[in-house]
């Protein structure tokens, strides 16, 4: 069986002082310092996580990419190039608070799920139904139609996440079952599309907390975790990651 991974998003929090005891604290604990845990900060601080990492298998990502492949008259964007150059090895691509509040749709996140990939890069590409979405039983199409934006890179190696928008830092979580379950219709699909060789990776993300990551990881369909807000902290972060 895969090695489960787990990434921290920081989402849009840090100073550079508050990093270096977080880290500090994270490299302090060998269920964290080890590979397979990793941290996505804000791009102002990247470069400073890949000094901090250093000698440490922790990998960096970061939380966006530009979807301008070449370096350029692009102001105010970090092309996946750069990010590969300061060390990231992942990059977050569609989370539902870029789909929603900076208004990615398909065409963008293809173009930054191909920019990624040609850097060398190893896309996170998030995916996740509204509650609405759910309560209408629109679950599997929503999900399907953002699983076909993976064509752009089909046979490359890419994470799926799973986060139900309506989990995502709202302390709400999904079931077992109901992870489990949209787990395997995630992989099934992309074995669909994507052929049996596609190694398949599916993170799940929503309030993944301390007390609730031994039941989520122990399942078989889930590859790891995406966690937010308890990346905050390394106590819980180091328990998530022990689950793991
Ligand atoms: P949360 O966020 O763990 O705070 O719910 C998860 C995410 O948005 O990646």
């Amino acid at each position: 069986m895969q090695n489960k991974l787990v990434l921290g998003n920081w989402k849009m929090n840090g100073r550079l002082a508050a990093n270096v005891a977080l880290v500090q604290a994270m490299l302090a604990d060998p269920d964290i310092n080890r590979d397979g845990v990793g941290i996505a900060a804000p791009f102002p601080y990247l470069a400073q996580l890949g000094q901090l990492f250093a000698g440490s298998p922790l990998a960096v990502a970061a939380q966006d990419v530009s979807r301008y492949a070449s370096d350029g008259a692009f102001t105010g964007e970090s092309s996946a190039a750069m990010l590969a150059d300061i060390g990231c090895r992942y990059v977050l691509i569609g989370h539902s608070e870029r789909r929603q509040y900076f208004g990615e749709n398909d065409a963008c996140l293809r173009d930054k799920l191909q920019a990624a990939v040609a850097a060398g890069l190893v896309p996170v590409y998030c995916v996740g139904e509204t509650l609405d979405e759910r309560e209408s039983g629109r679950f599997a199409d929503v999900v399907a139609e953002q699983l076909k934006t993976l064509d752009a890179i089909a046979g490359q190696e890419y994470v799926v996440a799973y986060e139900p928008v309506w989990a995502i830092g709202t302390g709400r979580v999904a079931s077992i079952e109901q992870i489990d379950a949209a787990h395997q219709l995630i992989r099934d699909r992309v074995l669909q599309c994507h052929g049996a060789s596609a190694s398949i990776r599916v993170l799940y993300g929503g309030s993944v907390k301390a007390d609730n990551a031994d039941a989520i990881l122990s399942l078989a369909s889930v590859g790891g975790a995406l966690v937010g807000g308890a990346s905050l902290e390394a106590k819980g972060f180091g328990k998530i990651c022990q689950s793991a």
